[in-house]
């Protein structure tokens, strides 16, 4: 089923796609169950509501005063909110693995900060490194849609001029993130979507695939998993390889924040999306303002989590605003909008955030958040376990 990359070829009917589909179909797995909202939430209350209630009381609620992650920071990616690691149920390998990816995608930044390249191409670099990454849900190892699709959001923005560009529900393209640099630097748009986002990045000269290329194992293995939940199957094997995969496997869209030389400051952020989501739903990720913003003077910003509630909340505008408008500290401001709005909402994530001055923060109202950063003085730090990161008390 593995073949290699095509480059500068869009092939407009991937075969593998209905092979997939008609296998599940066979299994009895694949009818068309749109993606469940993440909806209970009250919009009003002072309390989160929904799901996002239950994790939060399962991670030991993060509620308190803001504080930063680190000071110093010149860039940091993340590669998902989500429960994927526990340290008891980890491997040593996996452990590395997950911690070599990010630190891969930090260096891969760093490179370019080091021979004086500018924090918008620091950011492309890094989130480069883990769309190509199989673990991350990027690029290759983006999670399935409902009928077995991969569809591929992503997003930068420049914090000098506020310029961006954006790509969703890309098919075809190897790096999502490279071709929504190309939208933001040679079209007059922000945003391009389908056919003709994959089109124009093919036109100029970013490596296309077919749909096989993004496939693994493991989102696979979620899809079905959560095919089964949706189906309502109630068996304690059911119970054990659908939920709770299925939950595991959902996330792992990765973000980068930098600042560079020139104290310019770029945010950029790449995902497949939610696992058995509705073909042509499309999240936050892509979305200026809302899974990504940079701005000069206030902060980069690239978020994970559940989309609806990160658009509706207009969730990284929101961190620069209450920084420029409210007189907020980065730390304040994104520990505000993760931890005290957007639970309200019905849903849960988090967000890298850095200001111009390096000081960077990580709060999540998911249970845990992997993320790692650079400091000015070179060193690298990976954070992958819940119990790593600040619990914001
Ligand atoms: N925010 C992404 C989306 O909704 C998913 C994620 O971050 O896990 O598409």
């Amino acid at each position: 089923m593995r073949t290699r990359p095509r480059t500068g070829k869009l092939l407009s009917r991937p075969w593998t796609l209905p092979v997939l589909a008609a296998a599940a179909v066979a299994a009895g797995l694949l009818t068309t169950v749109p993606y469940g909202t993440t909806g209970g939430g009250r919009g009003d209350g002072d309390a989160p509501a929904g799901p996002a209630a239950g994790r939060l009381a399962a991670a030991g609620a993060p509620q308190g005063k803001a504080r930063p992650d680190a000071r110093h920071v010149v860039l940091a990616v993340h590669g998902g909110a989500g429960t994927a690691l526990q340290r008891d149920e980890t491997s040593p390998e996996r452990e590395k693995a997950y911690r070599d990816g990010l630190a891969d995608a930090v260096r891969a930044g760093k490179k370019v900060l080091d021979r004086g390249g500018d924090s918008v191409s620091a950011v492309e670099a890094a989130v480069r490194s883990l769309e190509d990454n199989p673990l991350f849900n990027a690029g290759k190892g983006a999670v399935f849609t409902a009928d077995a699709g991969h569809e591929l959001d992503a997003s930068i923005m420049r914090g000098s001029d506020l310029a961006a560009g954006a790509v969703a529900g890309v098919r075809h393209v190897r790096n999502p993130i490279s071709a929504a640099r190309l939208v933001m630097e040679k079209s007059p748009h922000v945003l391009l979507a389908g056919e003709g986002a994959d089109g124009f990045a093919a036109r100029n000269g970013l490596a296309t695939v077919t749909q096989d290329y993004y496939w693994t194992q493991a989102r696979w293995d979620a899809l079905m998993a959560a095919k089964k939940k949706a189906g309502g199957d109630r068996s304690a094997a059911g119970a054990r390889s659908s939920a709770a995969l299925a939950d595991e496997q959902a996330k792992g869209t990765v973000g980068a924040v930098a600042r560079d030389g020139k104290r310019n400051l770029a945010a950029a952020t790449s995902t497949g999306g939610l696992t058995n989501k509705m073909s042509g739903r499309i999240g936050d990720s892509p979305v200026v303002g809302a899974g990504t913003y940079a701005k000069n003077g206030t902060v980069a910003a690239s978020a994970t989590g559940d989309g609806e509630i990160f658009l509706r909340g207009a969730a990284t505008a929101t961190i620069s605003h209450l920084m420029e408008f409210g007189g907020k500290d980065v730390a304040a401001a994104a520990y505000e909008v993760l931890v005290k709005r957007l639970p309200k909402l019905g849903g849960d994530g988090g967000v890298i955030a850095l200001d111009g001055r390096g000081t960077f923060d990580a709060p999540h109202s998911s249970e845990g958040m992997l993320h790692a950063y650079l400091t000015e003085d070179g060193t690298i730090v990976t954070k992958i376990f819940p119990d790593e990161t600040p619990p914001n008390t």
